[in-house]
């Protein structure tokens, strides 16, 4: 008898498990399934992520629901869009050999009448966000009169996330003598005043830490404006001439363009992503383990499993959305008994994620600051310096020193090292000049440029480019906006749609985040903008709205690649994929790129064609 039998699963759920390859219950499972098979209890597991909660309740609960009553029986409250798809997938999976049970996401950002419509179709397990949940039962689309089960899965994210009052309804409109099981990573205050007053007498289980993370990797994060980020990334890497490492971006399409940018400007960069055929992938990870890309720019899943030893830095370009997945990401460093450091490169509205990542890891972030062009300089002088004491000479010079010798004799061995030096040091130090006053702002004046000026109360208006169009009126695009955005409730206000396009507002502390989530956000493949509008969303102002979207109120741009952030002015992309091309794109007089590297004349590996 398999373990999961042990614990009292039935034969279609032992039967999807093994499909899924799981051998052993993990501790959570272990403890939760046997106490919620035999009866009806409200329960309190706490469990870091990763420990495979989704199949701690799950498996019981598929075992729980009749799949010959078309009623909802289970509401499964999750805090993030992404969470909901993959809880629902995974419980699919798990019921695969049950017939007629059905399974439907709830979530904002997509059409709520289909959503209605699937759940009317018969669905015994609803997993939604909170948000759209409360909506959907506000106006009378789902009927949750009838629930036995309710799951609040990852509850203290969801409260983290403003979600109190709505799970507090929730809660309340459905059945009292339903069971309410509660999982969570950690029990903050609000996470018990849940349990105490929607919970009866919930039985308590908490397992010990299973994913703190490798204490060979220190984690460092550097505060930065949003409109920095890339050339944060740049300066990282120049500080750290030796640099391997892998750079996660959120999506492909900031993985492609951070790679191309990163090429553009001189560096050993290639993209990672889905995008890419499986011998484009593969070609990738070759020239990654030979070294001769330095910055691998990824995606999680094309990342998911990258075993290259002695990876020196994971850069976050960008956080993941779930933080979880910053375990995976920075395990790809600090691998077999190496030290390894992980870098977020985080604006000032994400900072709490670093808190929720130190719990996470059981380490603490240290904060740091971008180093400066001339700490730069200074880098870059010694770690020059080194390679010239360090190279191998190949004898095949022999036959030209006698010549070069003549041409150097005046020169006093301080003056030849000066002078040496100098070939590769004038030209960052030439870099570095124009741009100097670029380090102080990032660091000296976080959070003041590319902040929004608010309006008399405070608040902020945005142009967006979806609209009616594409199926939203104001109700679904507050959803959307909200529930993308991780805001409460009343956060955004004054949503105007318009056919191809939309208003909205927030408060002003909101801003940089709207800007920084919404513009790395594609929906349907699409990429969306959003802008600050000048018009300041206040009705009835004589015609002044009118005037001042004609006047180009807001800015697109100025064309139709306007999309592309922090890439407005620099016109045309270069065609072609990024991926392989390694250094020989370098171009020394890019304004705006990179110095040119040492070595970009002279280390051999670094000049071997490289066949794509
Ligand atoms: P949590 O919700 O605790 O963060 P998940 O339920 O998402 O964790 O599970 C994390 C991963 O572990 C998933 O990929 C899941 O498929 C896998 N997993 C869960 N239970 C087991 C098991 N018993 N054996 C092997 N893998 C498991
Ligand atoms: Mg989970």
């Amino acid at each position: 008898m398999n373990k999961f039998e042990q614990l009292g699963l039935n034969e279609s759920l032992l039967r999807a498990i093994t499909d899924l390859g799981f051998e052993n219950p993990s501790e959570v499972q272990e403890k939760a399934i046997p106490l919620l098979l035999e009866k009806d209890t409200d329960i309190v597991a706490l469990a870091q992520t990763g420990t495979g909660k989704t199949a701690a309740f799950g498996f019981p609960l598929i075992q729980k629901i009749d799949p010959e009553n078309r009623n909802t029986q289970a509401l499964i409250l999750s805090p993030t869009r992404e969470l909901c798809l993959q809880i629902t997938n995974e419980i699919k999976l798990y019921a695969k050999y049950i017939k007629g049970l059905h399974t439907v996401a709830v979530y904002g950002g997509a059409s709520i009448t289909e959503q209605a419509r699937e759940v009317k179709r018969g669905a015994q397990i609803i997993v939604a966000t909170p948000g759209r949940m409360q909506d959907m039962i506000n106006r009378g689309l789902v009927d949750v009169s009838k629930i036995d089960y309710c799951i609040l899965d990852e509850a203290d994210e969801m409260l983290n996330m403003g979600f109190y009052d709505d799970i507090v309804n929730i809660l309340s409109t459905s059945p009292d003598d339903k069971s309410t099981w509660l999982f969570s990573a950690t029990m903050p205050q609000e996470v018990a005043r849940i349990a105490k007053e929607f919970m009866r007498k919930p039985l308590e289980i908490t397992v010990g830490h299973k994913n703190s993370g490798s204490s060979t990797v220190s984690h460092e994060f550097y505060l930065v404006n949003a409109r920095d980020r890339y050339e944060a990334l740049k300066r990282l890497a120049d500080a750290n001439p030796d640099i391997f490492s892998v750079v996660f971006c959120r999506t492909k399409r900031d993985t492609q363009a951070v790679a191309e940018k990163l090429i553009e400007d001189g560096y050993n960069a290639a993209a990672l992503h889905g995008d890419l055929s499986q011998a484009q992938r593969d070609s990738v990870m070759k020239s990654f383990r030979n070294r001769q890309i330095q910055m691998l720019v990824a995606t999680d899943v094309a990342a998911r499993g990258i075993d290259v030893d002695n990876v020196t830095h994971v850069i976050n370009y960008q956080l993941p959305d779930e933080v979880e997945t910053y375990n995976h990401r920075s395990g790809r460093t600090g691998r077999a008994g190496k030290l390894g450091t992980s870098i977020v490169i985080i604006t000032k509205s994400e900072l709490r994620k670093i808190s929720a990542i130190e719990r996470i890891i059981k380490q603490k972030f240290e904060e740091k600051t971008i180093p400066s062009g001339m700490e730069i300089c200074e880098i870059q002088l010694f770690h020059l310096a080194n390679r010239i004491k360090d190279v191998e000479v190949d004898h095949e010079i022999d036959s030209y020193l006698p010549a070069i010798y003549e041409v150097m004799k005046d020169l006093s061995k301080e003056e030849l090292i000066k002078k040496m030096v100098s070939v590769e040091f004038n030209r960052f130090i030439n870099y570095y000049k124009k741009n100097r006053d670029l380090s102080a702002q990032s660091a000296g004046e976080r959070g003041e440029r590319g902040a929004a000026r608010p309006n008399d109360s405070g608040a902020v208006r945005y142009f967006i480019n979806i609209g009616s169009r594409d199926n939203y009126d104001w109700m679904s695009l507050k959803d959307f906006l909200r529930d993308t955005l991780g805001l409460g409730r009343d956060d955004v206000f004054k949503v105007d749609v318009k056919e191809g396009f939309s208003f909205f507002n927030t408060d002003a502390e909101h801003s940089e985040k709207v800007l920084d989530i919404l513009n790395s956000f594609q929906m349907d493949g699409r990429r969306i903008n959003v802008e600050i509008s000048k018009n300041d969303g206040r009705d009835n102002n004589s015609g002044r709205r009118d005037h001042n979207n004609r006047g180009g109120g807001f800015k697109r741009g100025g064309s139709d690649r306007g999309f592309e952030r922090g890439n407005r002015n620099s016109g045309e992309r270069r065609g072609g994929s990024s991926y392989g091309e390694g250094r020989s794109g370098a171009r020394n007089s890019s304004p705006g790129g990179r110095p040119p590297r040492r070595g970009d004349s002279a280390a051999p590996r670094d000049r071997k064609p490289r066949r794509n």
